[in-house]
C-alpha cells in the first residue's frame, strides 16, 4: 500500500522551539487522525506536508511529491481546512468556494458546478448565498470542508474542523468527512486533540506528543481488547471507604490497580481467576458494581504516559 504521507528523521526547529524532533512517519490511504494536545505539532507537520515550511533536516513525501521542491504541484492535488477562521466576511459562501476552486486551476463554469455540488454535499445548499460573516460556527466549518473538496483532491488536510461544534454538529460533521472517503475515495487527514471522534472515525492514527511520535498504526492495532478488566463501583453514601476496600482486597488478591474516580482498572490476564477476584473483593468490601468487563485500550491510553490523567499510579504487586 502506498503511503500518502511518508516522512524519515524529519526535524522543525523553531528558534526557540523543537517543533518537531525525529519524525518517522508514514500514513496510508483512508482516514488518518493526527492527535495530540495543543502544541504537540500538529500544525507545524500540516504545514510541512503542504510545502508552507521547510524542514530543518530530513525528508517528507506527500503523495510521492516533496512540498519542498514540488509544492505548487502538490498543492493542486491537496484541499486545505485551516484551523484559523480566514473569511473574508463579506463575501457569499458561494462565491467564496467557487473563487479558490477557480484558482487550484479549474475552468469557471466547472468551478461554478463543484462550489455548488460541495456546498450542497456539506449541507449548506439552502444557505450557500448566504454571506460569509452571517454564518455560525457551524456553518463556517462546513464551508471549510466544501472549499478542501471542491477542487477534487487527492488527499484533504483538515486541522480541527469539529472546533467550536456541539455534539450533535460535530457527529454531522465527521459522518460528512467519513462519506467523502467511502464514497469519493478522497484520503482524509484529520487533525484533532479530541482522541474519542479521532477513535470513532479514523482507520489510522498518529499520535504526536510534544514533538515527538507516541503512536501510529491501525486504529484496530492500537485500540481495542488489551490485558486487565475495568470495575466500576457505584457510589454508597454510607459506605465512601468501601472502594478502599476493594483495592486492599484485589491486591491482597495479588493483582495490581490502578484508580480513577470510581472505576478501578486490575492489571493482569482477564481471565475467570481475575474476575472472580474482583467479584470477591466487591461482596466482601459492601460495595456494588455498576460495570464489570475487560479492558478495552483506547487512545486515552496511549497517551497516559505522556500526560496527567488525574488517575493514580498503578499499586500492587508490582508497584
Ligand atoms: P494546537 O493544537 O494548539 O494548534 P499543534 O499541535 O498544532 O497545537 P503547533 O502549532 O505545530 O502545535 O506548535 C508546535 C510548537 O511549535 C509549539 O510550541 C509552538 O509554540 C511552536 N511553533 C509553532 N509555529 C511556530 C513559529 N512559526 N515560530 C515559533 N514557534 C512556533
Amino acid at each position: 500500500m502506498t503511503a500518502i504521507i511518508e516522512t524519515q528523521g524529519l526535524v522543525m526547529q523553531f528558534p526557540s522551539t523543537l517543533a518537531l524532533d525525529q519524525l518517522d512517519l508514514s500514513v496510508p490511504p483512508g482516514v488518518t487522525g493526527l492527535v495530540g494536545a495543543n502544541g504537540a505539532g500538529k500544525t507545524t507537520l500540516i504545514s510541512l506536508a503542504l510545502g508552507l515550511l521547510k524542514p530543518t533536516s530530513g525528508s517528507i513525501t506527500v503523495l510521492g511529491l516533496d512540498p519542498t521542491t514540488d509544492g505548487p504541484v502538490l498543492r493542486a492535488q491537496i484541499g486545505y481546512g485551516p484551523e484559523r477562521n480566514v473569511f473574508p466576511d463579506d463575501l457569499r459562501a458561494y462565491d467564496y468556494v467557487r473563487h479558490l476552486t477557480e484558482v487550484k486551476g479549474l475552468p469557471r463554469d466547472e468551478a461554478r458546478s463543484r462550489a455548488s455540488d460541495s456546498l450542497f454535499l456539506v449541507g449548506l445548499g439552502e444557505e450557500r448565498f448566504r454571506a460569509l460573516g452571517t454564518m455560525s460556527t457551524g456553518q463556517r466549518q462546513r464551508v471549510k470542508l466544501a472549499q478542501a473538496i471542491a477542487a477534487d483532491p487527492h488527499l484533504i488536510v483538515l486541522d480541527e474542523p469539529t472546533d467550536g461544534l456541539d455534539p450533535v454538529q460535530r457527529d454531522y460533521m465527521l459522518g460528512i468527512i467519513v462519506q467523502i472517503n467511502r464514497e469519493f475515495g478522497i484520503d482524509v487527514l484529520l487533525s484533532s486533540h479530541v482522541l474519542e471522534e479521532v477513535e470513532r472515525v479514523c482507520d489510522h492514527v498518529v499520535a504526536l506528543s510534544e514533538g515527538a511520535l507516541v503512536a501510529q498504526g491501525s486504529m484496530a492495532e492500537l485500540a481495542g481488547a488489551s490485558g486487565g478488566i475495568d470495575l466500576e463501583l457505584v457510589q454508597i453514601d454510607d459506605r465512601l471507604g468501601a472502594i478502599d476496600e476493594v483495592v486492599c482486597s484485589l491486591i491482597a488478591g495479588g493483582a495490581t490497580v490502578r484508580r480513577s474516580g470510581m472505576v478501578l482498572s486490575i492489571g493482569g490476564k482477564p481471565d475467570d481467576d481475575l474476575f472472580d477476584l474482583a467479584n470477591v473483593s466487591v461482596a466482601s468490601a459492601g460495595a456494588r458494581i455498576r460495570r464489570l468487563g475487560q479492558h478495552r485500550r483506547t487512545l486515552d491510553d496511549i497517551f497516559a504516559p505522556h500526560n496527567s490523567t488525574g488517575s493514580s499510579p498503578e499499586l500492587g504487586a508490582t508497584s
